[in-house]
């Protein structure tokens, strides 16, 4: 049996927004090895299969990568059906990239699956559209966290109009917050700041850019969270109803 690992999305929480596709390789599955992202309520779907938790949160130190490399590969030799579960999208911020290039430079086969990005759910789920015709003609996607201390151009993304949606943002609001402010936007640009995003527990706080940082002080926001800054932030919420049904 040639040597196979699935590397699937497993969504934001909400068991009903994962894929068929995902769905039916966690059936599949021999092996499937989750982050502690994932929502375990959707391993129902992998009853007969043995899950290894490859997890970093909770205080817990990472699983060194490398370690989650080899334990993929060497299930794939076995000749098992290798699924690797993924929160969101596999592919964003998710390691995906990395782990298909590395399986794949020593012969295993690979197959992506598509899962439901926070960013996507956490607005949706709070009637936030990140694109509106005459608001917002684009989407970023931006991580405020690296490994190697590598910066954003904070100022372009300022400049650039588009709605930015920010992953592990929490711990770096000021750093967010100064750099967007320096970059030229706007001090009363919406924010919307969602938490465990499609999950029965999740809370949404709006802001501004200027009192984003305090607001989620007050609020206590926890991570997993994500930060939708553009004018659509300010959409769902009753003062922006009120005001677009007296235009
Ligand atoms: N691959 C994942 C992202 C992993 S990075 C995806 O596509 O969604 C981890 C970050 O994702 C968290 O710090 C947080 O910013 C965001 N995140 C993941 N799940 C979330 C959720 N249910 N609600 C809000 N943010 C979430």
């Amino acid at each position: 049996m040639s040597a196979k690992v699935w590397l699937v999305g497993a969504g934001p929480g909400d068991p009903e927004l994962l894929t068929l596709k995902a769905v039916r390789a966690m059936n599949e599955a021999d092996v499937v090895l989750i982050d502690d992202l994932v929502n375990p309520v959707v391993l129902e779907h992998c009853a007969a299969a043995r899950v290894i938790t490859v997890g970093k949160r909770g205080g817990c130190r990472s699983t060194p990568q490398d370690f989650i490399h080899r334990l993929m590969l060497r299930y794939a030799r076995q000749g098992k059906c290798v699924v690797r579960l993924k929160g969101g999208d596999p592919c964003i911020f998710g390691r995906g990239g990395e782990e298909a290039m590395w399986l794949r430079e020593r012969g295993v086969e690979v197959e992506l699956v598509n899962g439901i990005t926070a960013g996507l759910a956490g607005a949706t789920n709070c009637s936030v559209p990140l694109t509106l015709r005459g608001v917002s003609r684009g989407v970023t996607l931006v991580t405020a966290h690296t490994q190697d201390d590598s910066s954003l151009n904070w100022r372009a993304l300022a400049e650039g109009g588009t709605t930015l949606v920010v992953y592990m943002g929490v711990a770096k609001l000021e750093e967010i917050r100064l750099q967007l402010l320096e970059g030229g936007m706007a001090a009363d640009m919406p924010v919307a700041m969602i938490e465990n995003a499609s999950l029965p527990q999740q809370r949404e706080c709006r802001s501004t850019l200027l009192r984003m940082q305090e607001d989620a002080r007050v609020f206590a926001l926890k991570s997993p969270a994500i930060l939708v800054i553009g004018r659509v932030a300010a959409v769902g919420q009753a003062a922006y109803v009120a005001a677009a049904a007296s235009a």
